[in-house]
């Protein structure tokens, strides 16, 4: 992958995660403790201020790097897991992955997501975006992932959280969208977007 799609990739995902933060708070606000969009914002602001020299890397190398920042600097339960996602994509894809192989990486990513969060779909989190999308891809969906993860997104409101915060609530964490599913379907448009998929 060259250097200048590496760094359309990093700069959009910033881009859009720092347009919507006030959105996935107010989305974290209903039923989480409203933090959110500010982690996301703090992880997706360090990434962006290094989106210049994380793009000279390999992209297994970019990956673990974004994967620790995440870690270091989103906090919560999100930023363990989108670091856990980034750091096992690192360890799966090589510079040059081709669809099928970025895919099965992918799948092994969620896998390790999974592992981290003692989760699994049908809870209310963001594996409800990563999942179907990971899915629709097996089936050969380039163009619609996007899609997919949209409604995926959509999908999570009559959800009754069984993991993370919004669990604390029981049946009041029903009528809501999980923000973690709205960050992640939002990183998903955008990377489809910008790969052209
Ligand atoms: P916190 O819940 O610690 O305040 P955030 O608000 O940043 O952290 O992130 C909340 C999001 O993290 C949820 O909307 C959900 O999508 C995701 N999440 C929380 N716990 C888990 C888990 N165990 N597995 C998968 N995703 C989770
Ligand atoms: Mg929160």
């Amino acid at each position: 992958m060259d250097k200048a799609t590496k760094q359309k990739l990093i700069i959009s995902c910033a881009e859009s995660i720092l347009a919507h933060a006030d959105e996935l708070t107010t989305l974290d606000q209903a039923i989480g403790d409203g933090d959110h969009g500010l982690n996301m914002k703090r992880g997706f602001e360090a990434v962006l201020a290094d989106a210049e020299s994380l793009s000279d890397k390999p992209l297994p190398d970019l990956l673990k790097a974004i994967g620790t920042q995440l870690v270091m600097k989103v906090g919560g339960a999100s930023g363990p897991l989108y670091g856990t996602l980034s750091m096992a994509l690192a360890k799966e894809v090589s510079d040059e992955p081709s669809s099928s192989s970025a895919c099965e990486a992918f799948g092994a990513a969620i896998e390790a997501v999974k592992a981290r969060g003692k989760s699994d779909v049908g809870q209310k989190t963001m594996l409800d975006v990563l999942v179907p999308v990971h899915e629709a891809w097996v089936a050969g969906g380039g163009a619609g992932l996007a899609i997919v993860a949209k409604s995926a997104a959509e999908a999570t409101i009559p959800m009754k959280a069984i993991r993370g915060r919004a669990s604390f609530l029981g049946d009041r964490s029903i009528g809501h969208m999980d923000p973690g599913a709205r960050s992640s379907q939002l990183l998903i448009e955008t990377i489809t977007m910008v790969l052209g998929a």
